[in-house]
């Protein structure tokens, strides 16, 4: 495919990059893939719980943290999240 210019390949992998992520514990950026996102819950103390959308460093392994996840209580909104 040499009708690609080098300027239009830079801004098309501009456009289509993946969010990133830095891992906490060894530095690497990796990107961030939907399917390899869970949901982790973390108690704090008897009643409150809180949870967190993370994914695993590919090359360390470590669990990151990457943001606050709120329980869904509306039906709509239940209904809506496909
Ligand atoms: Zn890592």
């Amino acid at each position: 495919m040499n009708c690609i210019s080098k300027e239009n390949l830079k801004r098309w992998r501009e456009k289509n990059k993946k969010p990133e992520r830095k891992c906490v514990v060894c530095g690497n950026n990796f990107e961030i893939e939907i399917d390899k996102k869970y949901v982790v819950k973390i108690q704090e103390g008897l009643i409150n719980k809180t949870y967190y959308d993370a994914v695993d460093c590919p090359r360390c392994g470590c669990q990151n943290i990457i943001w606050k996840r709120e329980e869904i209580v509306d039906k709509f909104a239940e209904k809506t999240k496909k």
